[in-house]
């Protein structure tokens, strides 16, 4: 026994060693286990009490957001950790486009217990991330949803089904290029569910995944097509909500 706990502190020595643990923004070194240094994760800011059905901070978690009182999103919740910005939007920037895809196993901790509540308290039965389309997966190499959910699951021990149920069928220009009042209408006819994947949503209680949310213009158009696909019950649950 004596032997396999040496053999393994040597393994993490030599893993310090070879990789050693860096922030998941500036890249300094950093303790094992934790995502920022000090210096970054003052930036971080957990999200204040915001609007119940779009993560909109309101300073109250009593007030529906005005946006949500007239338009509200065809969505029941959105649940969201943190506020996008600081350096944990450096992180999230890194993932995406300098394809540093460590950041994502860096900051499953961060947002994988609300991912677990959220499945818990709301009952959902599937989570379905929001894809990209193939044409942008294949210029970056990955998904960056698809991994961020995979680090997150192993983290909260999570067993909930995953479907990969909506296919993004026109490439659209990067929401986050495009001012506010242009990202509902690049989105318009963006998503649909394939036929095979019709009975994995029909009737079923779904979490839909995406790094961030803006406008909640991007959930909002997948949550509309998953709803005629016959969900039940959609929750968005993103790692940082934007102002
Ligand atoms: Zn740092
Ligand atoms: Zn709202």
């Amino acid at each position: 026994m004596q032997m396999v706990q040496a053999v393994s502190r040597f393994g993490a020595l030599f893993a310090d060693w070879v990789f050693p643990a860096t922030c998941a923004a500036c890249n300094s070194g950093i303790e094992r286990g934790a995502a920022f240094c000090e210096a970054c994760r003052e930036s971080l800011t957990p999200l204040p009490p915001s609007c119940s059905r779009c993560a909109q901070p309101t300073g109250s978690f009593a007030v529906t957001c005005r946006r949500c009182r007239i338009h509200p999103l065809p969505l029941d919740s959105i649940v969201a950790p943190w506020l996008y910005g600081g350096e944990l939007a450096t992180a999230i920037k890194r993932l995406k486009f300098n394809s540093d895809i460590a950041v994502a196993r860096d900051l499953a901790p961060m947002w994988a217990p609300a991912l677990a509540i959220a499945i818990g308290v709301h009952e959902l039965d599937v989570i379905v991330p929001i894809p990209l389309h193939w044409r942008r997966r294949w210029q970056r190499g990955f998904d960056q949803n698809t991994i961020l959910l995979q680090h997150a699951m192993r983290v909260a021990q999570l067993k909930t089904p995953v479907a990969f149920a909506l296919r993004r069928h026109r490439h659209t220009p990067e929401q986050s290029r495009l001012p506010a009042a242009a990202r509902q209408s690049n989105l318009v006819g963006a998503f649909d569910v394939p036929p095979r994947f019709q009975s994995a949503i029909a009737g079923k209680r779904v979490v839909l995944l995406d790094d961030v949310v803006t406008t909640g213009a991007t959930m909002a158009a997948a949550a509309r097509t998953l709803r005629r696909a016959g969900a039940t019950r959609i929750v968005g649950v993103c790692v940082a909500r934007a102002e």
